[in-house]
């Protein structure tokens, strides 16, 4: 099925590895126009590569809410406007509610929500043109499942889900759809990083497993970068038109939710 997504413009942010990378590449794939930011845009510039007049790539903090604005507006100048926003930068802090300084706590729901609303903020006069405008959060499955060694990062997950929601009724009468797709485990750096971190004696397959299986994963495995970002270019697909305000799990069924 053709996703109709040739020759629309979406801007993913934290595009340099895991699941921004996946996305960029796939929307690339599908013949888009793809806007890629990260902090280490060297990096960035390593690990994507595109037809020059498809991909646009910066250097951008989404905290940063003035390169935040720069950034989107290059891009929507540079494409001619947006039709879909992936808000997936960020990363997760493991630790207990009492092991979490009121700092971290701070940064922590600092990024989930600004995370968003910087982008949203610049992407909307953009996105109110498009004919087919999507944004898609990328969230956890900890936002409605908390994990005692997440807390904060599980509190802040919760808020920006119930952000969403918001959104996607404010910005509807816009033309603009707002979804979130939630992820369990996904073998990315960050799950790389903690196994180098973890000095396991086991290869990273073997650890993985033992991970999928301590946290009840139903598949009996990590999800791949590539497995979320075929759900994200779904709702970002012109074709799920009445799609908003829905919350898709990317989890290998480890939502305990109904
Ligand atoms: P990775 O660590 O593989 O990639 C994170 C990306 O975000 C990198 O490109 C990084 O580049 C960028 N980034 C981080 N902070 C910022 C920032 N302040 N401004 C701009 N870019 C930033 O992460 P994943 O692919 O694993 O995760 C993607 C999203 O999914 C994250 O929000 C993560 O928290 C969430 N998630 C992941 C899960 C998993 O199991 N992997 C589970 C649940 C949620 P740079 O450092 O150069 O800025």
């Amino acid at each position: 099925m053709d996703l109709g997504l040739t020759g629309r413009t979406v801007l993913v942010t934290g595009a340099s590895s895991g699941v921004g990378l996946a996305t960029a590449r796939m929307l690339l794939a599908e013949g888009a126009n793809v806007a890629a930011c990260a902090r280490d845009v060297t990096k960035l510039e390593a690990a994507l590569d595109g037809p020059p007049g498809n991909l646009h790539l910066g250097a951008c903090d989404v905290l940063d809410d003035r390169a935040v604005q720069r950034f989107v507006e290059r891009s929507a100048e540079v494409f001619g406007g947006l039709d879909g926003v992936v808000n997936n930068a960020g990363r997760s802090l493991m630790a207990r509610w009492d092991d979490t300084g009121e700092q971290q706590w701070r940064e922590e729901l600092d990024l989930k929500i600004f995370s968003v609303l910087h982008v949203l903020r610049a992407a909307r006069p953009w996105l109110r043109e498009s004919d087919a405008a999507s944004v898609v959060n990328v969230n956890a499955i900890l936002a409605r499942q908390p994990e005692g060694r997440l807390a904060a990062t599980s509190a802040a997950r919760a808020a920006l889900l119930n952000l969403t929601k918001t959104l996607s009724g404010d910005l509807a009468e816009e033309g603009v759809r707002v979804n979130s797709v939630c992820l369990g485990l996904i073998d990315t750096g960050q799950w790389r990083d903690r196994y180098e971190r973890s000095g396991s004696a086991l290869d990273f397959a073997a650890w993985s497993a033992e991970l999928a299986a301590d946290r009840g994963i139903p598949l009996g495995r990590l999800g791949t970068a590539e497995e979320v970002a075929f759900p994200v270019l779904t709702l970002l697909s012109p074709r799920a038109s009445y799609l908003t305000g829905t919350a898709i799990d990317v989890g290998g069924g480890v939502a305990r939710s109904l």
